[in-house]
């Protein structure tokens, strides 16, 4: 096989197939040709798209196009002004999201749903990775599967390629590299020449539940597996070993115990904000304000008192707002006797300040994103190419951005992609 291409792509995931794609795209625009290739460590391309949203593959969320959302991206001032490039780069006065038009162009209908999250119509994360080979395969993107990129070798002269090292043995030379291996692989990677040392993140996994204090585990194991709706919010000591603390961030949703600790989309969120020794506190009324939840509980208590001719006891108090379950795992860890009167001071810790020591984040492999790898202060937002090499571009998750749940991820993996793909293809047909 002649392994010389104008473009390689290292990484065949969101990113990668996209970038190829509008590299392909922007050569054929042009009515020139350029050879495309993406090279892949795993048997096939976009296996990585395939697990997301719960195999939905949430792609995209309304809300980042209208831009105060960015602020919750790592690195958002990076983000923001790549996302102003690729508006300007790519202008779409329908839509105002290039991302969106894309895959309007490729053929994929898509639905919205709560919190502005956008899914393929046909709710399976297969079909956007159709639309993605089709379009590849129609502009003659070559895959090549089973080839784990180990080092990737800058030219020493200007004008001469890059050669990229195979794990196997074998090489490939390339006029330009677009970097699109993901967050935990990218630190893998060997880069030689004259970008030898790239500035690198310590990559580490979040967007994902939270491990709790050994002591408190004793909790979350006996409600293991059980799901519950709530508010939950993080706090941290305002200074350190002084005893305010102070709000960090406030979620609702569907939160789930775990042996460890606690899971579901709101823990998530809070993981990419939290640190070892802040405090992760659940709400079971679903408020995030205390008064109002004091309010409730008074006038729950005076509207049970009336109907039972006598305080109510806990469980009496309990029985129809929280699972029986989760009632006697929160007497039993306060100390409290089910059938004694309830006291309102007493239910408002329990079911309002259930708290948690945080100890880190949880298993690894249920994280959604890995944090770090290169730093984007190397690279320019407007083309992702890497400021003192060009021909060089990284993309995705490769490098230090992430986003929280609904969408942000991979619309950041498609964002990058097509500044990359779109740069790469004007550098090699010489109209940059
Ligand atoms: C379970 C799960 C669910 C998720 N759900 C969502 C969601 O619904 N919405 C959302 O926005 N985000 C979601 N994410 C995050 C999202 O999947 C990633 O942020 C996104 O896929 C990153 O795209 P990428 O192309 O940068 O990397 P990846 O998609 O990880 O692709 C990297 C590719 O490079 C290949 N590769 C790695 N090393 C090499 C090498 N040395 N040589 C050649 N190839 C290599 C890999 O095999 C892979 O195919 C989810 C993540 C997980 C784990």
């Amino acid at each position: 096989m002649n392994t010389t291409c104008d473009i390689a792509i290292v990484g065949g995931g969101a990113a990668g197939l996209t970038a190829a794609i509008v590299a392909a795209q922007t050569a054929h625009t042009a009515g020139k040709s350029l050879r495309v290739v993406v090279l892949e460590a795993s048997d096939r391309v976009g296996r990585s798209i395939l697990k997301t949203g719960n195999g939905r593959c949430n792609f995209s969320n309304q809300h980042i196009a209208e831009g105060p959302a960015l602020v919750d991206y790592r690195n958002a001032d990076f983000v923001r002004a790549a996302l102003s490039a690729l508006n300007a780069t790519f202008p779409e006065p329908d839509f105002n999201d290039p991302v969106l038009a894309f895959f309007e162009d490729l053929g994929l209908e898509w639905r919205q749903e709560e919190d502005g999250r956008r899914y393929p119509l046909s709710n399976k994360a297969s079909t956007v990775l159709d639309v993605l080979r089709a379009e590849a395969a129609r502009l003659g993107v070559e895959e090549v599967c089973e080839a784990r990129v180990a080092a990737v070798e800058a030219p020493t002269e200007a004008g001469k390629p890059f050669t990229l090292r195979l794990a196997d043995g074998q090489f490939w030379r390339a006029g330009a590299v677009i970097v699109a291996a993901g967050g935990a692989a990218v630190e893998r990677i060997d880069f030689a020449g004259p970008l030898s040392s790239p500035i690198m993140n310590p990559v580490q996994p979040t967007l994902g539940p939270l491990a709790v204090a050994e002591a408190d585990q004793a909790f979350t194991r006996e409600l293991d597996n059980i799901r519950v709706r709530c508010c939950v919010s993080l706090f941290r000591e305002e200074s350190p070993g002084g005893n305010t603390l102070a709000l960090v961030r406030a979620e609702t949703g569907e939160l789930l115990f775990r042996p460890y600790g606690v899971s579901g989309i709101c823990v998530f969120n809070l993981s990419r904000l939290a640190q070892p020794g802040d405090t992760v506190q659940i709400n079971f009324l679903q408020m995030g304000d205390f008064d109002h939840s004091r309010i409730y509980i008074d006038s729950r208590f005076a509207g049970l008192a009336e109907h039972l001719g006598q305080a109510p006891t806990y469980e009496q108090f309990m029985r129809g707002l929280v699972l029986p379950r989760v009632a006697d795992v929160l007497l039993k860890r306060a100390g409290l006797n089910a059938q004694d009167v309830a006291n309102a001071e007493e239910l408002f810790q329990m079911l309002c300040l259930c708290g948690f020591e945080v100890a880190g984040i949880g298993p690894a492999d249920v994280c959604q994103v890995q944090r770090g790898g290169f730093a984007p202060e190397q690279l320019s937002a407007a083309t992702m190419q890497v400021l003192e090499l060009s021909g060089l571009f990284v993309v995705g998750e490769a490098l230090d951005v992430d986003g929280p749940c609904g969408g942000y991820n991979l619309h950041w993996a498609w964002a990058s992609g097509m500044l990359a793909g779109h740069a790469a293809a004007l550098s090699r047909l010489g109209t940059e």
